[in-house]
């Protein structure tokens, strides 16, 4: 059975052409299943025949929602998806004043293994589909009743570890006769696969990227992330940096701040260090604890104490506002008390 969230539109045409329908069919139900609608006998502009031969044929999937945390304090909705295989995955649903977002995951857990991250305790369950990425938007768009108008892929997984699938969503996303979403509103997170953030460069130079730095040595780096072993911090930023000569785009530095491992005044400056001249900006996160990681987050007041270093020495800086504090909706944590 095809999967009709997992095509974008050309594979819908070639589909088409293979069941010996007109081209433009393909825009009809493309449209359709972006408006959220999962029943072909409600594809009403096809014919009946066409219809019965989709029901046969393909299918369009859903999530089933397993549980939904509704914040008290803001609009954050957090939730907790069954995959058509049995595997969980979470999303994040949040609103600014600029619009509602939807933070959503790219593989059922991750084989990074960053040490102070829930989402890799259990490893790599498998890659999502286009689809299912997709369908956790139009889940809680289903959800809500609201629109959803941008995207940040910070969920779980590792999305340059899932580099196709990651560029069919991507691009389904972005076509105008379905959700229509701009790439200049999308955000992919990376741990800092090199190779890939070049590609990236290539095939998105208008997608936000946004690169997971946690550390200033590679010794620090290195004691909170393995990927830093294959890709250490210098190589990272010179990626970095061609990318934005590349794209002209400013990148986003992740930095989670630990207690006594990276929040030192020596630490603030040597990411300025590191960072000057770079066209960025850097987004501090006190680290969400996650029982036994053995790591212990920093107090709000030290993340704006390391906010001001950053900014007097001209590195444009912000605290991650916390959104959705009253659910937990730290990475993977919910999916990891479920299993
Ligand atoms: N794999 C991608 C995207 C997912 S994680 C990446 O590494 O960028 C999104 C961000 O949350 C990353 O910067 C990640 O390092 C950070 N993160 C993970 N667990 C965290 C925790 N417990 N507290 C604070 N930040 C965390």
């Amino acid at each position: 059975m095809v999967d009709l969230r997992d095509l974008q539109l050309y594979e819908m045409e070639e589909l088409m052409a293979r069941l010996g329908q007109p081209k433009f069919r393909a825009k009809q139900i493309f449209k359709w299943i972006y408006k959220g609608v999962t029943d072909f006998d409600e594809m009403n502009n096809l014919p009946k025949d066409l219809r019965q031969l989709l029901a046969e044929q393909c299918d369009i999937g859903r999530l089933e929602v397993l549980q939904v945390q509704r914040s008290k304090n803001d609009g954050t909705r957090k939730y907790l998806f069954r995959l058509e295989d049995g595997n969980t995955i979470e999303s994040v649903f949040m609103q600014y004043k600029y619009g509602n977002s939807i933070c959503v995951s790219s593989q059922a857990g991750c084989r990074m293994g960053c040490r102070f991250c829930a989402s890799t305790r259990e490893g790599l369950a498998r890659d999502l589909t286009p689809g299912e990425i997709l369908s956790q938007l139009l889940e809680a768009q289903r959800d809500t009743g609201e629109e959803i108008r941008h995207i940040v892929v910070m969920g779980t997984g590792e999305p340059f570890d899932n580099y196709e699938n990651l560029a069919a969503f991507l691009h389904i996303v972005n076509d105008k006769n379905g959700l229509n979403i701009s790439m200049r509103n999308i955000t992919v997170s990376t741990c800092g696969l090199v190779p890939m953030i070049q590609r990236f460069s290539d095939d998105f130079p208008q997608v936000n990227l946004a690169i997971s730095l946690h550390g200033t040595t590679d010794q620090i780096r290195g004691s909170m992330m393995p990927v830093n072993k294959k890709y250490p911090v210098d190589v990272l930023l010179e990626a970095c940096r061609d990318y934005t000569r590349k794209t002209g785009r400013r990148i986003t530095f992740e930095y989670t701040m630990v207690n006594g491992v990276n929040d030192s005044d020596e630490d603030a400056d040597r990411l300025c260090r590191l960072l000057r001249g770079m066209l960025c900006h850097v987004n501090l996160i006190p680290l969400n604890k996650v029982s036994q990681s053995g790591f212990d987050t920093v107090s709000r007041a030290r993340a704006k104490e390391f906010q001001s270093i950053l900014e007097n020495k001209g590195i444009p800086a912000t605290v991650r506002r916390e959104l959705g504090a009253d659910i937990d909706a730290a990475c993977g944590q919910l999916r990891l008390g479920k299993r």
